[in-house]
């Protein structure tokens, strides 16, 4: 039984096809630089149990074309007969606003929906949408399901969503916190109850997704209570170009000193801030390395990123009362020991000790070659009343399971 899983941004198209009978990864590629001079266009699938890469840079000019490149591709080394052969095609869809606590079967009142929600994702929703639209032109007789990034924080009490702003901005604009990499931190949960052989209805877990993208997310029996990003992805965590928590009074001053222009200071905080605001640079690897060689900023940088993670964690042991259970996931969460280790230095006194030995030899790997069980190391010392899981994500995967359980309840 096969799933398509559809990541439709504004300018790339991110595939990946399952088998969910065998659980196995059939194909996954991306069609970058869409509507430029020229594009890129890669596929990795499986063939005789070998792994093979084909790349193309053919200019692909819009996602109706990206999409039956995808499906030429899928076609011509056998990972599909065709999109008809598919049980379901799962889309992510960034921002579901309060409409969407589940994923949703995809319709046009919910397409219809989705674009009323361009207001709070006016980069991401539209992007969705037209993978969305070609999808459904191309296969319209196969379900497709939205799979929403917001939906997994929709448990959030109000205590916990509600700015300290009038109360009319949330009744009459929608302003209140909402949280993303949902699909993330409920894969990894999922994963971190299964490798503990515990319910997760009896964990209480907090789970760091740290990608060029950051969040931390409090999760009680399941249910996601707290999570760092709000309103926007630009609050929480410091990130490879997004500031993070700020004082909002930054943007008034800088406005009256700067006269900087609204646009001039959504792209100074998203595109400008974080990491590469501090030091030049938004890739970890690099910054590791330039802080190893002695460069004070981007040693700052590094300081700067793991302080404000303990302070999330420091924050969601508060509010869950202690946990069971701290997960890193995400490029950095995954593959950086050094973060892993100074973002829980010195927290012995309330239940967080790493293994230097483990901590360094974990590097998270998805298992085998197209398997789809992930490599998951414990890295906690003798002294941590915590555990402290490596976990790698695999969102797309996620996607697929919910897109299936969704077409097919009791399957
Ligand atoms: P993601 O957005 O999840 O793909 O993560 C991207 C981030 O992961 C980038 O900042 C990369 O530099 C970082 N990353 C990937 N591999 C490593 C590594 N081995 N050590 C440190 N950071 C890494």
């Amino acid at each position: 039984m096969k799933i398509l899983v559809l990541n439709s941004g504004s300018s790339s198209l991110k595939f990946q096809l399952f088998d969910m009978t065998t659980m196995h990864t059939l194909a996954t590629g991306l069609v970058e630089q869409i509507g430029e001079s020229q594009s890129v266009t890669r596929m990795k699938f499986l063939k005789n149990n070998t792994a093979h890469t084909i790349t193309a840079d053919q200019p692909v000019h819009d996602h109706r074309q990206a999409i039956t490149t995808m499906i030429t591709l899928l076609k011509e080394n056998r990972c599909l007969s065709g999109l008809k052969s598919l049980a379901g095609i799962g889309h992510r869809v960034v921002h579901g606003g309060e409409r969407f606590q589940q994923p949703a079967l995809i319709n046009e009142h919910v397409s219809k929906i989705i674009e009323d929600l361009t207001p709070l994702a006016p980069l991401h929703n539209p992007a969705n949408l037209m993978g969305i639209r070609v999808a459904r032109e191309k296969a319209p007789l196969v379900p497709q399901v939205a799979v929403f990034d917001t939906a997994f924080h929709q448990t959030l009490p109000a205590h916990a969503y509600t700015y300290g702003l009038p109360y009319e901005l949330y009744e009459k604009n929608r302003v209140r916190r909402y949280g993303f990499h949902g699909t993330s931190h409920y894969y990894v949960a999922k994963q971190a109850a299964l490798h503990l052989g515990k319910n997760i209805d009896e964990l209480k877990i907090i789970s760091l997704h740290l990608g060029n993208g950051a969040s931390c997310t409090a999760i009680l029996n399941g249910r996601s209570i707290d999570t760092s990003m709000g309103m926007t992805p630009l609050e929480g965590l410091v990130m490879g170009t997004r500031c993070g928590d700020i004082d909002a009074g930054i943007l008034f001053y800088l406005a009256r000193e700067t006269g900087r222009s609204m646009q001039e200071l959504d792209d100074l905080l998203n595109k400008e801030s974080g990491l590469k605001g501090i030091c030049g640079e938004n890739d970890m690897r690099t910054i590791i390395k330039q802080a190893g060689a002695g460069d004070g900023r981007a040693e700052l940088a590094l300081s700067v990123f793991c302080y404000r993670i303990k302070k999330y964690i420091g924050s969601y042991l508060a509010a869950l009362n202690g946990a069971d259970v701290l997960i890193f996931t995400g490029g950095i969460g995954e593959n950086s020991p050094l973060v892993r280790a100074r973002s829980c230095q010195d927290m012995e006194n309330i239940g967080i000790a790493i293994d230097s030995a483990k901590n360094r030899s974990a590097s998270a790997g998805s298992g085998s070659a197209g398997t789809l069980s992930p490599q998951i190391m414990e890295i906690q010392s003798k002294a941590s009343s915590m555990k402290i899981l490596v976990i790698p994500t695999n969102e797309e995967l996620e996607i697929a399971t919910q897109t299936l359980q969704h077409i097919q309840p009791d399957g």
